[in-house]
């Protein structure tokens, strides 16, 4: 190791500052700084001789070299060059380098920090400074330390292949673009997801790419990206595929405009098609009506609560129309349920038909339906929209060979007239399709609130109801039906009373319509025709007279057979001829029921029981039932006895349908004769039998017992 004393560093220096003296003065004050320039580089700095002895290090090189004073180093050092480089052959390099061009320029090497051993990278320039003569003199150099730039640049290097690799492999699409949608980089999966070659996709426009109808909001939701006044939330839109399909894609948008690495609009998109897909069958399925397709509870739920909340803002009206078919249950089970499924598609398809396209149709469970208008007009207009419904539905369409129709009971209600939410909406026009059943069915109501206490009362009811059923609070009363010549006791019609525990005696048509909605109906019926016919074979024998027993039926109770069995075993059991029994239905049963009443009614004949028309000639065509139905009997309905004899329209009415009966050869009855006039009317006219409270009132059995039975 050789040692360089500081005077002949010195004498170097002066030296050099003499020769440069001769050319530029003043030679002492540029040699003093260009010494404070040296020691103050932020860089390292030497001169070495041309040997290689190091003369000079500044401060910056003394401590790249793990020194802490120029001293120290120029001390430790012996040859530099040999004991710097960590590949000795850029030593080599160094120097044939700086021999053939007497410069080297950014020569960038690994080196060993001189004490510590350390490696580190250097960038290196160095020159050979020659005499006037072109002697070479010394070297002088500057170094470096580039560690942390090339780590830098590594690091930079390993990110670019990280995110190469990233987004080429990735499920997420990235796509670099300006505001305008003109793409700068697209990732592979953005060609891949969409089938399209990278050729088509570089350089061109997003939009390009992006269904038309979706385009326009993006274009403009991407110019808010641009602003910073998008949302940031997740949005779906659809693009082509190269194969023709739509896919959804979901995006995420940063805007990394001002961000000098990027310089663009980042885009992320995923594709979500499938899942989107599945959520919308999902959807589809839950807000359905797999039976009819037609929308299901949840979807009119869904659309009452926004029609409201929009007729809130526009201060419109949203009506719902709620429809029951009548006697459904009756046609379901003498049909059969894959019948009752295709009537219940027929109604869904004819409701949808019949009416405007914002309006929801929907099925609400078993033969319930809805209708939602979210615009209503008119008061006015809903009546008319209800009745041409159930017009409609009362036109008849075949099914399996079958010319059906069906009617049904409507009610309806308004917001915010009627109810202020959308369960009230929903309750109330079932209130008031409950008006409508329990007022004859087949038409319309509009809600009033007194229905809301009704359908307490009938809560009631119904659990009353119930419980009779259960604990048999039933009981059977009888009115006499007479001969009109001779006022002699002929037979008796059976009447059910409630014997209700608090309220004391209550008539059927307080409960009837109730037991038949709440399939109490046939428990009932069997309980009457039991206890009536039971009585009336006893009554018989105690007066040794043909008593006839007249029996109301329900259309519920004619499914199948089983009424005519179980009426057979009782016929059988109290020994009663089947042809003094008169099963009274009234035409609603032939209307609601369509055909299989028909076969109910022939079973019935069959065995030999006789059938009455009940409260003949009221609503409908009473000409048709008489050919189409077999009937024995027909029973003038009460309410046109109850005009005779002043009413002359009255008066023509029962003449016209006496002389129907006899032309039809049934046996008429008269009901409800309360007046002489009337008794005399009917009897002029021919008409044989009747029953009223001119001559009796129903009564409890031991009241027809001691004041008919034992006086005859
Ligand atoms: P309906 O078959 O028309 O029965 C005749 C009704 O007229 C009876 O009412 C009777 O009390 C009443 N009536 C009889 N004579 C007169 C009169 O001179 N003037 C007036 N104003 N009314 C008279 P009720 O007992 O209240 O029965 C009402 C309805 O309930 C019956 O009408 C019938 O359709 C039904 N019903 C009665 N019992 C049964 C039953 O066991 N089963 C079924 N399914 N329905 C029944
Ligand atoms: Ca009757
Ligand atoms: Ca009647």
């Amino acid at each position: 190791m050789s040692t360089i004393n500081r005077t002949a560093f010195d004498e170097t220096l002066v030296s050099t500052g003499e020769r440069l003296e001769e050319r530029s003065r003043p030679a002492v004050i540029s040699l003093e700084n260009f010494s404070t320039l040296f020691d103050r580089l932020p860089i390292g700095a030497y001169r070495s001789s041309i040997s290689g002895r190091q003369l000079r290090a500044n401060a910056a090189l003394v401590n790249l070299n793990g020194y802490s004073s120029e001293a120290q180093m120029l001390a430790s050092v012996n040859d530099i060059s040999t004991e710097w480089y960590v590949d000795s052959h850029r030593r080599d390099e160094f120097k044939s380098l700086l021999a053939r061009d007497g410069h080297v320029v950014a020569f960038v090497s690994e080196i060993y920090r001189h004490k510590t051993r350390e490696r580190i990278w250097v960038s290196e320039n160095a020159h050979v400074v020659h005499d006037e003569l072109g002697q070479p003199l010394y070297f002088e150099g500057t170094v470096e330390d580039v560690t942390h730039r090339l780590n830098a640049n590594h690091l930079i290097e390993s990110s670019e292949r990280r995110f190469r690799s990233l987004t080429e492999k990735a499920q997420v699409a990235t796509v670099l673009c300006d505001p305008l949608g003109k793409m700068q980089f697209v990732s592979a999966a953005f060609e891949r997801l969409l089938g399209f070659p990278a050729a088509l996709v570089e350089g061109a426009n997003l939009f390009d790419f992006m269904h038309a109808a979706d385009a326009i909001e993006e274009r403009e939701e991407l110019k808010r990206v641009a602003l910073g006044t998008n949302s940031g939330v997740e949005s779906i839109m659809r693009f082509h595929h190269a194969d023709g399909r739509v896919r959804r894609w979901a995006s995420i948008a940063n805007n990394c405009l001002d961000d000098e690495a990027v310089g663009a609009i980042v885009l992320h998109f995923r594709d979500v098609t499938d899942s989107q897909l599945a959520e919308e069958r999902l959807r589809h399925l839950a807000t359905t009506d797999s039976l009819t397709g037609i929308a299901n509870r949840a979807r009119l739920e869904e659309a009452m609560a926004s029609a409201i909340e929009a007729a809130k803002i526009s201060g419109g009206k949203v009506a719902l129309v709620f429809l029951d078919l009548d006697h459904f249950k009756v046609v379901n089970d003498s049909y059969g349920h894959a019948f009752g499924d295709k009537l219940l598609h027929t109604i869904a398809v004819k409701l949808k038909q019949s009416t405007g396209w914002n309006n929801v149709v929907a099925r609400l469970g078993g033969d319930e339906f809805a209708m939602l208008i979210p615009q209503l007009t008119s008061t006015d207009a809903l009546a008319s929209i209800c009745q041409n419904i159930l017009q409609l539905l009362a036109q008849t369409t075949r099914i399996d060979g079958f010319d059906v129709s069906a009617n049904a009971s409507a009610g309806a209600s308004i917001f915010p007239d009627d109810a202020s939410s959308p369960a009230e909406l929903l309750q109330h026009a079932d209130l008031a399709m409950f008006s409508a059943k329990t007022n004859g069915r087949n038409t319309f109501r509009h809600f009033a609130p007194a229905l809301a206490h009704d359908a307490k009362a009938r809560g009631t009811l119904v659990n009353e109801l119930r419980a009779a059923v259960a604990q048999q609070q039933f009981e059977v009363w009888y009115q006499p039906q007479l001969d009109l010549s001779t006022h002699r006791l002929i037979g008796l019609e059976a009447l059910v009373r409630w014997q209700h525990p608090t309220r004391g005696i209550v008539l059927p048509d307080e409960f009837i319509a109730t037991a038949e909605d709440q399939g109490l109906i046939d428990e009932i019926g069997t309980y009457v025709t039991e206890q009536a016919i039971a009585q009336t074979a006893r009554w018989s024998k105690q007066c040794q007279l043909p008593l006839r027993i007249a029996i109301n039926v329900s259309a519920q109770e004619l499914r199948g057979k089983a009424y005519a069995e179980r009426l057979q075993n009782t016929l059988r059991h109290h020994d009663m001829p089947p042809d003094r029994v008169d099963i009274e239905i009234t035409e609603r049963v032939f209307v609601d029921t369509h055909t299989y009443a028909l076969e109910a009614l022939n079973h019935l004949r069959m065995l030999g029981v006789k059938i009455a028309l009940d409260d003949w000639g009221v609503a409908y065509s009473a000409i048709s039932y008489l050919r189409k139905f077999p009937v024995d009997i027909v029973k003038v309905d009460r309410s046109f006895i109850g005009g005779l004899p002043d009413s002359a329209n009255d008066r023509s009415i029962v003449r016209a349908l006496l002389a129907l009966a006899r032309d039809f050869k049934l046996r008429v009855v008269a009901e409800g004769i309360e007046r002489p006039g009337q008794l005399v009317f009917l009897q002029a006219h021919g008409c044989r039998e009747g029953q009223g409270y001119f001559f009796s009132k129903p009564m409890p059995a031991a009241e027809i017992e001691s004041r008919w039975i034992s006086a005859c």
